[in-house]
Order: structure tokens, then sequence, then C-alpha cells
């Protein structure tokens, strides 16, 4: 009844995620856009990061579902008096909430608030851990355009080191079948990240060959402590997508990135624009159709459980 690690879903409950995420492509794309699925049912969004994507996307989703959405202001919220994060979500708890949706710094955080809450958690990111429903929408964006994934390369790059977005990625696309090739430079690597199909590579050229898709990572300078932040040219020259990179990989290749995007550090602003070759917009619209699966099948299940 929580979706806080990618771990926690097997290949078949992936598949049902994205199933349900398809019937609501098209509800997207209608000149009204609202049903009662979620009617009387509390929402809450709880970001104690930044975010655009991610935070606007659940509330739409929810709002489309019938849901109410609650964004709870975190700067003007009583944790800047001194109580604990976890006193805040046990207060938000007794209000009888059917979600609470959180995005916060520390990693796993989301877990051991749902160890403590009735509502359903969801992770919109904590840390350099997780991100779970970046990784679905992201799944969902490559089976429009590939309708499977088994037998798909798929290149991940930049800095995976810190990069949740990675972690959920190679988590729900190996399970899916994929194969996975990271690239990026040794200090932006994870020692930890070996595992059944996923190879490491340290430069474009080889990591890029034979890819489906090349997936970007912007660089997480607020997470990179000391003096480790890689020069931007030199980054960009290196490791940064453009066309002349993007041709080491398969003559179709598409290029996705989970925003916000640092245009000229990771990628070529032409090709990051390019209709043809980027699904980067794709992936915002495959976004609200997978949180509103998610929510549907989160407070669907918790009903069943709860009674
Ligand atoms: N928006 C994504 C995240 O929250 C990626 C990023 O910030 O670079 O993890």
């Amino acid at each position: 009844i929580h979706l806080v690690e990618t771990a926690d879903l097997n290949k078949k409950e992936i598949e049902f995620i994205l199933d349900e995420a398809k019937k609501f492509i098209n509800f997207n794309k209608k000149r009204v856009k609202k049903s009662n699925l979620l009617e009387g049912r509390t929402v809450f969004n709880l970001f104690f990061e930044d975010s655009t994507r991610t935070r606007t996307s659940f509330e739409v989703a929810a709002k489309r579902l019938g849901a109410d959405l609650i964004n709870v202001a975190v700067k003007d919220s009583s944790i800047n008096k001194g109580e604990t994060l976890l006193d805040t979500m046990t207060t938000i708890n007794s209000m009888n909430p059917d979600v609470l949706i959180v995005r916060h710094p520390e990693e796993g955080i989301s877990k051991r608030i749902s160890m403590n809450v009735d509502a359903c958690v969801i992770n919109a990111g904590d840390g350099s851990h997780e991100h779970p429903t970046q990784a679905l929408l992201d799944a969902l964006t490559i089976k429009k355009k590939f309708k499977k994934f088994e037998n798909l390369k798929i290149a991940i790059c930049g800095d995976i080191l810190h990069s949740r977005v990675a972690r959920s990625n190679i988590e729900i696309l190996s399970t899916l079948g994929s194969n996975i090739n990271v690239i990026g430079p040794k200090t932006l690597i994870p020692k930890d990240i070996k595992k059944k199909r996923v190879k490491i590579f340290y430069n474009m050229k080889e990591g890029l060959k034979e890819c489906d898709i090349v997936m970007m990572l912007r660089i997480q300078k607020e997470r990179i402590v000391g003096s480790h932040t890689p020069n931007e040219k030199e980054y960009f020259k290196k490791f940064g997508l453009d066309y002349k990179k993007l041709y080491y990989a398969n003559k179709k290749a598409f290029v996705m990135h989970p925003g916000p995007m640092n245009r000229g550090v990771e990628i070529d602003s032409r090709l990051a624009d390019d209709i043809t070759r980027s699904l980067i917009q794709e992936q915002v619209t495959m976004g609200v159709a997978i949180r509103m699966a998610c929510l549907e099948i989160l407070i669907n299940n918790r009903d069943s459980y709860v009674n």
C-alpha cells in the first residue's frame, strides 16, 4: 500500500501499473479531464525539496481523478518551529488523509514515514536514493515507443552517483528485461552498481554502442560536497550528448532526460528540442498518466486491505 522503493515491485506489478496508466493517456487528451474515481479522497503533497514537474504532475493527477489535493507549504510549516518531521507527518496523518506524497533530501525517509502513518506513502524522491514514479513514467514512455522491454539496450549517462532517477530506472528497467549501460566519469559512478543486466562504461563512444535509448542526467550540484563538481565545458566535451555522440548509438535511438535540464552541460540544446529524437516532453505527459495510475491503484489496494 506504499510506493517507496522500486525493488518492492515485481515485473507483473510494474506491468499492471503501466497498463493502468495507458488508460489515462487518452483520458488526458479529452477536452474535459475530470473523473470521480477518487472523489472525496484526500491527498497531501509534502515537498521538502525543490520541484516543478513532480509536484505539479501529482497535483494535476489527483485533481483529474476528483481527489482533494493539499499542497503543504513546507516553508511555512511548524518544522521551522522545531517540530520533527515524523511529528509533522503523524499530525497530518491524524486528519485521515489517503495518500502522502513526500519529497525530502534524506535517503530512506519515505520508508520511515510509511511505517508511522496509516495513509499510503509515495516517495517522490528521497535524496540520492529513489524516485519510483519517475522510473515508471520513463518505462511508460519507452513502452509507447518500442512496445517491449526485452532486448532493448538503454544507456543511462552522467551523474549516476547522486541520481535517484538512475537508481530507480536501473531497478525497474532491468526487472522488465532491458539491458542497461551506465556511462559516466569514474568519480560519478557508485561502486555498488554491479547488477545483472548492467554494464559500466567510462566513455560515451563505447557505452552508447547499439543503444536504443540514451537517458541523460543532470549533475546534482546540490548533492556534491567538496570540490568534485566537474568543469562544465570539459564535462560537455566528454559526456554531454550532442548529435555527434548520439551517432554512436543505434540509428533510431531516442533521447530522454528527467529534467530539469542543464542545456550545454549534459545535453546539447538543439538535440533536446528535436522532437524527432527527444522524448523529453513526452516523459512529462506520461508522468501525469503514471501518477494517476499510482494514486488509483494505491487507494484501491488500501481499501481492500483496510476493510
Ligand atoms: N527531477 C529529477 C529528480 O528530482 C532529476 C533531477 O533533479 O535532476 O531527481
